[in-house]
């Protein structure tokens, strides 16, 4: 099928390669023109494991190209998708600036194609958006009717960022939410080489089920370390204990990490939507509210342990070190990153931040601007001279370090280990004043 992808983040550039991949003539559109000559260059904007070598392969093959020109990607394509961005803004909504204005692109296009083609929105936005806000958008730019003179659909995206090409092509389940069966039948027909169940559902139940996905993830989360502060002041490990939980299979293994809370550019957001519109409608949800709770106070807890541990508990005037910036390995995103609260936190105290992360500096450089805070290009000087280290990120460079490189880099070697990747046994044998998530004495 002919496919344009509007928006190529994380999101739309994955899905766009991943189509082209399986054979697909697809149209990438930006409007940010670097963007565009680095994709034709067949090289990705985003750190992506995979998909620089996918995008050159596929530019090579002209099976993929990027434009600024939307109404050429369209006017060439059966299928739009709507992949921009819908971050968060005050009152825990999401911001449409960017959709409502994708959307009204697309019709402003619609009006001269006489070519019937489906519009499927991507980007995470609350139950009834596609329905309620982005048709009557449509159906005004464009002039003609949904339903009949084009299709419309929801169909929501479950990547994790880190393993975004792989997740895209190995999906557990496709939802597919459109206005009509000749919609739905359209958008089933770009997966039909994909292995894997495919709900069809209406947009607003495909939207809600997004949504609730990712709180019931987030919350798994904050259940985990609500459960490894309790772990911790009773002596035992929450690793022990996390494992034993998830060997029920009703319960499952995944995403009961306890560590220093989630982070990234979905959870909170969806989360928070999905709360505020659970209070506008009059069904507050406990729950909603508590995980996000949890989640705010987790990240200073690597703090209070870190005070705990120097000799005068006080990091004011001290040399911190931060291994690890991203909102997770594998990524160079540092947005919602528990990284940034913690630093901040640190410099609020006084302390002196010296950080490291393997991709994300760029993206640092942008959220700090103290005097106090430095960037490193390795873990070892950033160890160097450092009164405590907290480890923020779990990248797998950071378990390459043996006990001797922070005993022989630091002044004191205080290790708050915020992902729990070290050995405790080993650590503290070796003479490292080690403390972890969850874990006791
Ligand atoms: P992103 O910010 O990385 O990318 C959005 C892109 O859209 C940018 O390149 C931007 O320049 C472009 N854009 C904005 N307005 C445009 C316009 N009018 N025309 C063309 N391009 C335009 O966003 P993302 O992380 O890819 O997320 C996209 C959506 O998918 C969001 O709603 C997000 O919640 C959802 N989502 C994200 C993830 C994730 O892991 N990042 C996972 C699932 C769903």
């Amino acid at each position: 099928m002919k496919i344009a992808i509007i928006g190529t983040g994380y999101v739309g550039l994955v899905t766009g390669a991943c189509f082209a991949s399986k054979g697909h003539e697809v149209i990438c559109v930006d409007v940010i023109e670097d963007k565009i000559k680095k994709i034709n260059r067949g090289q990705s904007p985003i750190f992506e494991e995979g998909l620089d070598d996918m995008l050159s392969d596929l530019v090579s093959r002209n099976k993929l190209y990027a434009t600024l020109n939307l109404e050429h990607a369209i006017l060439k394509s059966d299928l739009v998708f709507i992949c921009v961005g819908t971050p968060s803004k005050e009152e825990a909504k999401y911001d449409y600036t960017y959709l409502e204005q994708a959307t009204k692109d697309v019709g402003l296009v619609l009006k001269d194609s006489d070519k019937y083609k489906v519009v499927v929105i991507k980007s995470t936005c609350t139950p009834g958006t596609t329905n309620d806000h982005l048709k009557p958008i449509l159906e005004q730019t464009s002039g003609r009717k949904c339903g009949k003179d084009f299709g419309l659909g929801f169909n929501p995206e479950f990547l994790r960022e880190g393993v975004a090409v792989y997740d895209f092509l190995n999906p557990d389940r496709i939802v597919i939410g459109g206005i009509d069966k000749k919609s739905i039948s359209m958008i089933e027909a770009v997966f039909t080489d994909f292995n894997a169940p495919i709900l069809k559902v209406d947009p607003t139940t495909a939207e809600m089920i997004k949504i609730a996905s990712n709180s019931f993830l987030a919350m798994k989360i904050s259940f985990i370390n609500e459960m490894a502060n309790i772990a911790e002041k009773i002596d035992c490990d929450i690793k022990d204990v996390a494992k034993g939980i998830g060997m029920d299979s009703r319960i499952s293994p995944k995403f009961l990490g306890a560590g220093l809370g989630w982070g990234g550019s979905c959870f909170l957001k969806d989360i928070s939507a999905l709360y505020q519109l659970s209070k506008e409608i009059s069904v507050p949800s406990k729950l909603l509210e508590s995980t996000i709770q949890v989640n705010k106070l987790q990240p200073l807890r690597s703090i209070e342990l870190l005070e705990r541990a120097l000799s005068d508990h006080s990091v004011k005037g001290k040399k911190i070190a931060i291994l690890g910036l991203a909102f997770k390995p594998n990524t160079d995103d540092m947005r919602e990153a528990v990284s940034i609260p913690i630093i901040h936190e640190l410099l609020h105290k006084g302390a002196e931040v010296h950080a490291h992360d393997p991709v994300a500096i760029e993206n640092a450089k942008l959220i700090f601007d103290s005097s106090n805070f430095y960037l490193h290009e390795g873990p070892e000087q950033t160890l160097s001279g450092a009164h405590g280290c907290i480890i923020v990120t779990e990248w797998r460079i950071y378990s390459k370090l043996s006990p001797r490189d922070f005993i022989n880099k630091m002044k004191t070697p205080i290790v708050i280990d915020g992902r729990r990747m070290f050995n405790p046994k080993k650590m503290r044998s070796k003479g490292i004043n080690y403390y972890g998530i969850g874990l006791g004495k």
